[in-house]
């Protein structure tokens, strides 16, 4: 079954002649889907059939600088927009943003992908987990047609410093399905994805469970050889 695999740039590459070659380098014809999301400030100079973004803002116009709002995303043709990344959250984001945030995005037909995970601790089990992720998904999604919201289950700790590969500490195939579970039923979220320190090596046991839905890699999706054989597993 097609699969839906999100890339979060991140903040890379520092030039828009980097990010133009490294969209470049994705392969178009894929078993899965992918998506591209790069910074910001690459969004229009950049070719790729479904693109992403990475934050926005809550509000369309105004006295809001430094922001970028739901609308213009959908003026660049952008369809999918990372929320509540636990990078932001670190920063000050708060669930009630977030909310914010994914309801502006539905407005302009644009599909949110909630991350969510903050906050766990990797000595948790599966019912410590399930608590943290019911108490951010139900302030996250008040009001939301759960349905048309992608949740990325992302435990913090697995998320990598940007190698792929140098990790040690990553969430079991077996938890991050245990996880799509609780989300799907708990809430009526249409799709899961999982996150944190994926790469080829580690990424077709997220694939092969049936209730997660894709995989939104940081790092590997810097290395186009990694990100081509992640979406074609
Ligand atoms: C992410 O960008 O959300 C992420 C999980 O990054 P990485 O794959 O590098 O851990």
């Amino acid at each position: 079954m097609k699969k839906l695999i999100v890339a979060n740039w991140k903040l890379n590459p520092p030039t828009l002649k980097e990010a133009k070659k490294l969209a470049a380098a994705i392969v178009r014809k894929s078993k899965h889907v992918s998506v591209v999301c790069p910074p910001a400030g690459f969004l229009s100079g950049i070719s790729f059939p479904r693109l992403g973004a990475q934050d926005c803002f809550w509000e369309n116009r105004g006295a809001y600088t430094g922001q970028v709002s739901p609308v213009q995303l959908k003026s660049l043709k952008v369809k999918y927009c990372i929320v509540g990344h636990s990078e932001k959250r670190l920063l000050g984001e708060t669930d009630e943003m977030v909310n914010a945030k994914a309801r502006a995005l539905l407005e302009q037909g644009i599909t949110p992908v909630l991350c969510v995970g903050f906050g766990t601790k990797v000595e948790q089990d599966d019912l410590e987990v399930t608590d943290i992720l019911k108490t951010q998904l139900e302030m996250d999604l008040k009001g939301l047609d759960a349905s048309k919201v992608i949740v990325a289950y992302e435990p913090v700790w697995a998320i990598s410093n940007g190698d792929p590969l140098a990790t040690s500490k990553v969430a079991s195939p077996e938890h991050a399905e245990k996880m799509a579970i609780f989300i799907k039923h708990r809430f009526g979220v249409g799709k899961v994805l999982y996150g944190g320190s994926v790469n080829p090596y580690n990424a077709k046991g997220y694939l092969d469970q049936p209730n997660i839905d894709g995989l939104l890699p940081g790092g590997a999706s810097l290395i186009p050889k990694y990100f081509n054989q992640i979406i074609n597993l």
